[in-house]
């Protein structure tokens, strides 16, 4: 463009600059109002109040005239070719959308199209801007749905307000949520290869290979069937969300890979574990399989690594030792204690056969004894192969589970099971769908699906 043309129209930036000083204008009258007449002396959180309260308007205008002056051009196109045929379609009208994004509100006058051979209206601003059909904006849909996945609904929607400024309604927030939940898939909330490669690179030390731990557990959730509008809720149960999380051994610390918990069939279960298993490079670290006595789970972490060294939880494996002693010798006492260590100490060793003849030899002093001796003996026959917590301890691999049920307590519990909290299961999903993905930092990549689902379809 010439040096005259220049003169005679302004560059969008220099209007921009221009329109956004007479806003700032206009917000400065406005804190002039509040601020400086009726000699009123507001304190610090009551000058805070006034631009909290203002400088919403304030943005929300600014953004605007951002978009007009970026995006000038397309505001004043007059013909546009259909995205379906392509053909030339001429302007219909200036079609006004009213948004709202973390700036505040803002609105924009854009030319609307419509190809009367294919039936279908558009608007080449909203596809260059990736507009949402919805008021609130995808910036803001994703930190509303991040919020509503730490606290309840209703909460989420007053906080957020009251962090930002912007109001949403709580009908927003969970409907959003619902959305974003439902199309989350493990593909997106499980690390890629690349990134989990990268993590046991991390971990490396020397020339061992870094521990890799599957942990697997099932965690008990409220739920409630799906009730309809005006209809007594139906009776709650519990479920068991089944999960599990694979984390590596690194030099003083865990690093983290994924977790993952689902109210499903173990069939499922096994279906993901899977997949998970698919991304990762078993020649680059010692795989180690912890869990309790849980058949459904060792079936499953077995088939999907082979190759994996099996554990029994230690933490598990004593509760059951405790029972006994408890009910044998009587709770808390020092024969009590005595039995357990030394019990503890053998299996330890991995003498296990010692302990199942120890246990056959016992004479129960009543019949829960009995009954429980009888129930630890099959559970120590069955698991002899995963206990040998002292060779684990020499090769470096995990003896608890520690670090399952910690992602238990803050994925599951924490939000899942706060009183009066029942989920109706597909809902329950979403929000663990939504809280792993966070907790695997893949949040961004599954709001993505969603934001790209929005705009192309799914
Ligand atoms: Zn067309």
């Amino acid at each position: 463009m010439g040096l005259a043309a220049r003169i005679i129209k302004p560059e969008p930036t220099e209007i921009f600059r221009e329109m956004v000083h007479d806003e700032v204008d206009k917000w400065v009258d406005l804190i002039i109002d509040e601020v400086f007449k009726d000699g009123k002396e507001p304190t610090l959180s009551e000058l805070s109040e006034v631009l909290s309260k203002t400088k919403q308007k304030f943005f929300g205008s600014c953004f605007q005239v951002l978009i007009e002056q970026k995006y000038s051009d397309l505001l004043t196109q007059q013909y546009a070719d259909c995205p379906k045929c392509g053909k030339r379609c001429r302007k219909r009208r200036l079609g006004a959308k009213e948004m709202e994004t973390l700036h505040g509100p803002s609105q924009i006058k854009r030319p609307w199209f419509y190809c009367l051979d294919c039936n279908h209206g558009f608007s080449p601003l909203d596809k260059v801007l990736e507009l949402s059909r919805k008021k609130y904006q995808f910036d803001l849909q994703e930190k509303a749905v991040k919020t509503a996945a730490e606290v309840p609904f209703l909460k989420a929607g007053e906080l957020f307000t009251d962090l930002t400024g912007q109001s949403v309604s709580d009908h927003f927030m969970h409907e959003t949520f619902e959305q974003v939940g439902s199309q989350a898939q493990l593909k997106d909330i499980i690390p890629d290869k690349t990134e989990i490669e990268k993590r046991c690179r991390e971990a490396k030390k020397g020339r061992w290979r870094p521990v890799l731990v599957v942990a697997s557990d099932g965690a008990h959730m409220p739920t409630r069937p799906q009730s309809k509008r005006n209809e007594k809720r139906g009776k709650g149960k519990w479920q068991e969300a089944k999960g599990f999380r694979v984390y590596l051994l690194g030099k003083n610390r865990i690093i983290h890979i994924a977790s993952w918990h689902q109210i499903q069939d173990e069939e499922q279960f096994g279906k993901d574990l899977s997949l998970v298993a698919g991304r990762i490079d078993s020649d680059q670290v010692r795989i180690a399989l912890l869990g309790d006595g849980a058949d459904w789970l060792w079936k499953h972490m077995t088939t999907c690594f082979p190759k994996g060294r099996q554990v029994l939880d230690y933490y598990h494996c004593a509760e059951h030792i405790h029972k006994v002693a408890n009910v044998h010798y009587g709770q808390g006492t020092e024969q009590a204690l005595e039995w357990v260590e030394s019990t503890m100490c053998r299996l330890f060793y991995a003498e296990v056969t010692n302990v199942i003849r120890g246990l056959r030899n016992m004479k129960p002093t009543n019949d829960e004894a009995a009954e429980e001796i009888r129930k630890l003996i099959g559970y120590l026959n069955k698991n002899k192969k995963r206990i040998h917590y002292r060779g684990d301890r020499i090769g470096g691999y995990p003896i608890g589970s520690g670090g399952i049920e910690s992602a238990n307590k803050f994925i599951c519990h924490t939000r899942m099971k706060r009183s009066g909290a029942w989920w109706v299961k597909e809902t329950g999903n979403e929000m663990l769908r939504i809280r792993c993905s966070i907790y695997n930092g893949s949040y961004a990549k599954v709001f993505n699906r969603y934001k790209s689902n929005c705009l192309n379809g799914p």
